[in-house]
């Protein structure tokens, strides 16, 4: 299969595609992205003398360059998105932008060049909040923030135009991912590079918010079978399985990086801050026998000491 990937040079982006090529049946991986402040050729560079990968500096809302690729291609996974609520909430000129319009101009190009499939990766967070329980994926779509609601925008596409032109597109919903490579701007980066290097951390409101922790391979690898299995016009929902609140997340990271709540900064919440995510995930472990693998604590060290080990990358990235 020859995979155009969207967004591959972001975190869950550059994963896939190091997963997709660490699969010797792999045929072709092209990686287009824009390389915004999110994007890193350094997150492709365990794979750049792979010859099976090219990488295209472009935009998703440049029309004739996605068709042009999009005809060499059998498949999409499209990643590309601006992802950051606090920016979305900042100016969310560009989430409007790239992750509505950016997606409808891939989806127009693959109807026109006859696209296989078209794996639109999106998130739990257009469900909205939910005080107890967990969505199915025939929950009504209640977004909160500029970046749900963009995203909210997409997926609707993505479902019009399976609906009205037949495309095959399947929809991901995962819940919040966590792993090496993660621009250090969410909490889990955030908290650990500025608690390696000596600073406090801005902890929102009372930590009370509940989120779904996934590792960034347990959701590469559900991607690849939904890729792979997955059916047309379906919605799967990817979860982790590990709930934390962030008052509770933060106590962990504090410990893994040999600090204490000396170093929390509690700081006014976030506007409109959602209070829980939860997500069932049991379409895609039915149907595709998804499930996570890595534990939430062995991922969390494992993350930390990645971020030790590899100062010169996030200083390089958030220069
Ligand atoms: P990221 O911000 O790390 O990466 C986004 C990538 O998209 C970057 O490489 C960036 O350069 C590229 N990009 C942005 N605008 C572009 C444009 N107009 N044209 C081409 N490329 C462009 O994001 P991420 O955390 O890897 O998330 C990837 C996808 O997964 C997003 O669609 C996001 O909504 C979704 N998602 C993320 C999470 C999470 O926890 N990170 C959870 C659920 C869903």
């Amino acid at each position: 299969m020859r995979t155009l990937v969207t967004g591959g040079a972001g975190f869950i982006g550059s994963h896939f595609v190091r997963s997709l090529l660490s699969d010797p049946t792999t045929e072709a991986v092209t990686v287009l992205d824009a390389l915004t402040y999110a994007g890193n050729p350094a997150n492709l560079a365990p794979v750049a003398d792979d010859s099976r990968l090219r990488f295209v500096r472009g935009d998703i809302l440049d029309a004739e360059r996605v068709a042009g690729l999009m005809a060499e291609h059998d498949a999409v996974v499209h990643l590309a998105a601006e992802s950051h609520v606090d920016r979305s909430i900042a100016d969310g000129g560009d989430f409007a932008s790239t992750n509505m319009l950016g997606t409808q101009v891939l989806l127009e190009a693959a109807v026109r060049t006859g696209l296989g499939t078209f794996v639109h990766v999106s998130t739990d967070e257009v469900y909205g909040s939910i005080a107890v329980g967990s969505w199915t994926e025939d929950q009504p779509l209640a977004p909160n923030s500029p970046y749900s609601a963009a995203k909210s925008g997409s997926d609707l596409l993505a479902l019009a135009y399976h609906r009205t032109h037949g495309l095959d597109v399947r929809i991901t919903r995962c819940s919040n991912n966590y792993g090496p490579y993660q621009y250090p701007e969410k909490i889990i980066p955030l908290f650990i590079t500025s608690l390696l290097d000596g600073r406090r951390v801005p902890l929102y409101g009372d930590g009370g918010q509940v989120r779904d922790w996934l590792h960034v391979e347990d959701h590469c690898r559900a991607l690849r079978l939904v890729l792979e299995g997955g059916r047309p016009g379906e919605v799967y929902n990817i979860g982790g399985g590990t709930e934390l609140t962030n008052k509770q997340l933060t106590e962990r990271l504090l410990d893994a990086c040999g600090r204490d709540w000396d170093s929390v900064v509690h700081v006014e919440d976030r506007k409109g801050h959602d209070a829980r995510y939860s997500v069932d995930w049991t379409k895609i472990h039915d149907e595709l026998g998804y499930e996570p693998r890595r534990s939430f604590d062995e991922g969390l060290a494992a993350t930390v000491a990645w971020y030790r080990e590899n100062t010169a990358w996030w200083k390089a990235a958030l220069d």
